[in-house]
Parts: C-alpha cells; structure tokens; sequence
C-alpha cells in the first residue's frame, strides 16, 4: 500500500496538527495555513471522507496572545495560558472553516477520560453526532485540567487514542518533517525517506529515536507510540509534512511523500 492509496482509501481519517506546523517564526498562529487546511478539508468531505482534526497550539495562541506570560514556567501560568489559547486558537479555526460553510465543535480531553467507560462512550457518541452532521470536531488535551497522573501530554497519542476511539480508518500526523528518515536528514546528505514501515519493531531496531538524534524534531518518539497505538488497533498512520500548501490533498493525489506505518 503507498501514503497515496492509504488516503484515497479511507473514509474516516483523524488528523493531528502540532504547534510548529500552527505557528509562524514569529510565534503567531498561521492563519494563513488554517485557511488552506480547512479548504483541504472541505475538498475531501466533498469526496464523502470525514474528517477529525487534533489540534495543538493552545500554549502558543496563549503566549502570542498575552505576551507577558511568555517566560512563565510555572504550571499555574501555562494551564492559564492553554485556557486563553485554546479559545483564540478556535476562533481561528472557526473563521477558517466557516469560509466554506462547515460548523467546527471543541472536544477537550484527558487520559482519565479514555481510561472510563462511561466517559468514552460519551465522547464516542458525540464525535459519530458531529461528525454525521457534517461538523469537524477539533480536539486538543483539556491542558488546565491536566496534571501529571492524567496528563496525555503529547497530541501524538492523544490523536491515536482518538483514532481508536472513533474507529477511524487513517490517521495522518503533520509534522515539520517529511517523515521517518534513515538517518538524520539535517546531517546526513545520504539520509533516505522511509516510505513504508510494514513493522515498526524492525524500525525501532534500525534507526535512533532521541533528544538528539530524532531526525529534526524532539519528537520522534510519540509519533512512533502513536503508530504502535494505531496499527495495533488495525489503523494504519501516515507521518508527513504539514508545511506544505498542498500538505493533505497533496497526500491524496500522490504529490506528495510520507512515512505510512501499515497495519496487517
Ligand atoms: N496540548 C498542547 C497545546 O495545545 C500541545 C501538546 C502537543 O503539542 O503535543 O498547546
């Protein structure tokens, strides 16, 4: 199967887009990329496919938002942080997706919630309501509750965990790299892309996941959770870049490369 097929194939697909994809140099929320995902989107809803986006990017709406709490690390100042960023954070979503006449609804969620029956039921029902209504659910971690014992703390399992729950058929991580590389990309001119990992046991074994030698990002290791989670529920997952205008239709007509994690 190739990243194309994947997506051409699937009909619910959760999409989790990180803060760096979300936010510009200048530590402002990217508009502009919001307006071309969510017409993405709409083209793709066109074609009969659902859509659940995983959307980070509360801390820094937060920050570019109230300025003057940018150095505070205290955990009281960033879950105040998260609470006035998740709100900037939706209306721009909602201004984004609004121009193609799609309605957006807020789910916040917290490692208990996926933890109790009764809650998972709960917000099973509702993302199959909005999303058989035609609304795009965009979920985030409800950062100003959380604390350590019920923290997910990473949107990469966060959109896995959702994956599973909602049944999904694809999940696509956007990232600011093109996917999982042989080596790191940055340093080594002969790096390659690794286009498909039908096992990612075998992968772990081959390349180095770390703080410094994760291809590009510190955040290679939950993305690799995240596909060990999906896959082991029979959900395949694309790694890819979400910097490009053309990043998730790009995906569907074959332009554009990825890492695709199959599940047997
Ligand atoms: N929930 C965090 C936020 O919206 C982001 C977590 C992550 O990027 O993985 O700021």
């Amino acid at each position: 199967m190739t990243v194309q097929e994947a997506v051409t194939g699937a009909r619910k697909i959760v999409v989790k887009i990180g803060s760096n994809t979300l936010a510009k140099a200048d530590g402002k929320i990217n508009t502009e990329f919001m307006a071309g995902f969510a017409e993405q989107c709409a083209e793709l809803m066109k074609q009969s496919k659902q859509i659940v986006i995983v959307s980070s990017g509360a801390q820094v709406a937060g920050v570019s938002t109230i300025d003057r709490w940018s150095r505070r690390k205290d955990i009281h100042y960033r879950q105040a942080l998260a609470a006035i960023g998740q709100v900037e954070l939706m209306d721009k979503w909602r201004a984004a997706f609004s121009e193609f006449g799609i309605h957006i609804g807020q789910l916040l969620f917290t490692r208990e919630d996926f933890e109790n029956d009764h809650c998972t039921l709960n917000m099973r029902n509702t993302l199959f309501t909005l999303v058989d209504e035609g609304v795009v659910p965009i979920i985030n971690e409800n950062d100003s509750v959380t604390f350590d014992e019920i923290r997910i703390g990473d949107n990469d399992n966060l959109s896995a965990l959702t994956a599973t729950m909602w049944s999904a058929d694809l999940l696509i991580l956007f990232s600011d790299i093109d996917g999982v590389y042989t080596a790191n990309p940055k340093k080594n001119a002969d790096a390659k892309l690794v286009e498909l990992v039908p096992d990612i046991a075998e992968l772990r074994k081959s390349i180095t996941i770390g703080d410094t030698n994760s291809f590009g990002t510190g955040g290679m290791e939950t993305k690799i959770q995240a596909a060990e989670k999906a896959v082991s529920y029979g959900i395949p997952m694309i790694l890819a870049n979400g910097g490009y205008e053309d990043a998730l239709i790009g995906l569907a007509n074959g332009n554009r490369k990825g890492t695709l994690f199959t599940a047997e």
